[in-house]
């Protein structure tokens, strides 16, 4: 009997990893065409100013439409790091999203800063990948205010060739902000020892705020202990009035998440900075 179930469920186990196994690869077959037959876009989800109640930045975000289907993020981006395609999609949606950004601030005389995502595998990568990638934000850096979003993960990695990089981009102008903080292995240390510029306080927190102390207390520490930094922090995942109202009351200075906007495509994003741009003349 028992032995009977152990198998079965030794059966099922393979089973399922094998069916798991084939879809990666068959996902990754897919990706590896992906760029070239156009299937990658870029949203734009606006970062608001919790002072001036403003847009000042947006956050550029990946978009895989594969035969009419949204593929979520969090399922590709992972693999496209295993497998390294994810330097070309950073590449893609840094050159996409600044070009858009540049022709969006001219038109409307209102700049708008860019925020953008980096896969810590530029970093590790034996090819020229991040040369290339410097070089897309040295151009970038020309026309926009840019801001790079790195994990805390990298700062305890490979720390020689990481600051090597941010001091580079220091040197361009570009903010350097640390994503989803508090999530990860912040031994905070880093903090004082590389040139941070920004904190984005992860959605997990802010999810629970107005519902749970400890959040709460953990979110009000981290704008305290940022701000004692001289750090800017931006709350990721604000869904609610109340979570906004918490995080004025913390002096928190930026707000990105639902309650303000969802990633929007180019179009809609332009609608609404020409919103608020005509909103500021009246
Ligand atoms: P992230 O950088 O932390 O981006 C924020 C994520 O939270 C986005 O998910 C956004 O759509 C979502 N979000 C924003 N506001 C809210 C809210 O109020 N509620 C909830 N529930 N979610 C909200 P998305 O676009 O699915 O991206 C997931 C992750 O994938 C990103 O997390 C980022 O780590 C990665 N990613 C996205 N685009 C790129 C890219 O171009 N390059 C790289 N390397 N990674 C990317
Ligand atoms: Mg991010
Ligand atoms: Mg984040
Ligand atoms: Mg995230």
């Amino acid at each position: 009997e028992v032995k009977r179930s152990g198998r079965n469920g030794w059966q099922f186990f393979t089973r399922t990893m094998q069916v798991v196994s084939e879809k990666r690869h068959s996902l990754s077959n897919k990706l590896a065409t992906a760029i070239q037959n156009n299937e990658f876009s870029v949203y734009y989800q606006p970062i608001v100013d919790l002072t001036e109640s403003r847009i000042k930045k947006c956050e550029a975000l990946v978009r895989w439409m594969h035969e009419g289907k949204q593929i979520p993020t969090d399922e590709f981006i992972g693999l496209a790091e295993e497998t390294g395609r994810i330097n070309e999609i950073d590449r893609f949606v840094l050159e996409r999203s600044s070009k858009f950004l540049t022709q969006l601030s001219h038109q409307y005389k209102h700049p708008i800063g860019l925020s953008i995502n980096v896969s810590p595998r530029v970093f590790s990568t034996k090819d020229n990948s991040l040369e290339l990638w410097l070089d897309l934000v040295t151009k970038a850096a020309r026309h926009l205010d840019i801001t790079v979003e790195m994990t805390e993960r990298l700062l305890i990695d490979e720390s020689d060739r990481i600051m090597w990089v941010l001091t580079k981009l220091k040197a361009l102008g570009v903010t350097i902000a640390i994503d989803d903080f508090g999530t990860g292995y912040s031994s905070l240390s880093y903090l004082t020892k590389f040139p941070i510029d920004i904190i984005k306080v992860d959605q997990s927190f802010v999810k629970r705020l107005g519902e749970d102390r400890i959040p709460e207390a953990l979110t009000e520490t981290m704008i305290t202990l940022s701000h004692k930094l001289s750090l800017e922090v931006v709350a990721e995942g604000v869904e609610t009035a109340q979570q906004l109202a918490m995080l004025k009351g913390w002096h928190c200075d930026y707000g990105q998440g639902y309650y303000f906007d969802k990633p929007l495509a180019e179009n809609e994003f332009s609608q609404r900075i020409r919103k608020q741009v005509s909103a500021l003349q009246i």
